[in-house]
């Protein structure tokens, strides 16, 4: 992807802040993609965090440092995560993000959960088995090749559809088949106690986190020469990173 703009970047923290962690991955997502903020909702979850590490990469230098617990023995780790690791070519997955799951001889054809999925159910995280059932059934798209609109059904409209507990949870078990960018993993091996376990690793909060962080000290900037100069932001913005230090140096800062 192409480097965001300051302006651009600055519009994707500013959808975001104030929002929960999905709708914040969304407006990320849509600042990277050149895409509406629905347009970016509707993407595979991989999707989206395929644009977001394809922001990280373009706009901020260096690998992903972050911190993991050891489950063995507490300690904590620093860990560096290189964006290598985190470009995982989609194989073995079709166009569509489109899969079937055969249970107790019905076939359900599924596809991959998405951030409306989510915004829609559980934004703060599907921890109840009701919530982590809705969401489910929302990827369902047939069951023995009829239509089946699983998000619109209630507990019984759902198992009346053929969509049992026991059907949602091999959809659920199949949903990494059809995206499986959007489970994250780090093997990492604890220098202290030698325990070995595949963390996983949050791209949205760790891409905030680097996006928050430059968004602020660009605002912080802006003020500083804004009140300075009395210059417009649009006009700050758009000078090199050379010239901003120069003024920013001139006035002090
Ligand atoms: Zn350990």
């Amino acid at each position: 992807m192409a480097v965001l703009t300051q302006a651009q970047l600055l519009q994707g923290w500013e959808g975001g802040a104030g929002q929960g962690p999905v709708a914040r991955a969304v407006a990320l997502a849509a600042a990277a993609g050149g895409h509406s903020f629905a347009e970016a909702g509707a993407l595979p979850l991989g999707a989206r965090d395929a644009l977001l590490v394809g922001l990280r990469a373009a706009c901020f230098r260096g690998d992903v440092e972050c911190l993991a617990d050891c489950p063995g023995c507490g300690e904590e780790l620093e860990v560096t995560v290189p964006l290598s690791d985190l470009r995982r070519p989609a194989e073995g997955v079709d166009g569509a993000g489109e899969g079937e799951v055969c249970v107790r001889g019905r076939l359900v054809r599924f596809r991959a959960l998405t951030s409306r999925d989510v915004l829609a159910v559980a934004p703060g995280g599907a921890d109840s088995p009701d919530a982590r059932r809705r969401l489910v059934s929302r990827c369902v798209l047939a069951v023995d090749g009829e239509a089946v609109e699983g998000g619109a059904l209630d507990g019984e409209g759902l198992v009346r559809a053929g969509l049992t507990d026991e059907v949602l949870a091999a959809v659920a078990a199949a949903l990494p088949s059809v995206d499986p960018r959007a489970d994250i993993r780090l093997d990492l091996t604890c220098a202290l106690c030698g325990h070995a376990w595949a963390a996983p690793f949050d791209v949205p909060a760790h891409v905030w986190a680097d996006v928050n962080a430059c968004a602020r000290g660009l605002l912080a900037d802006v003020h500083a020469l804004a009140r300075a100069y009395g210059w417009r932001e649009d006009d700050i913005l758009a000078l090199s990173a050379a010239r901003r230090r120069f003024y920013l140096e001139a006035i002090g800062t």
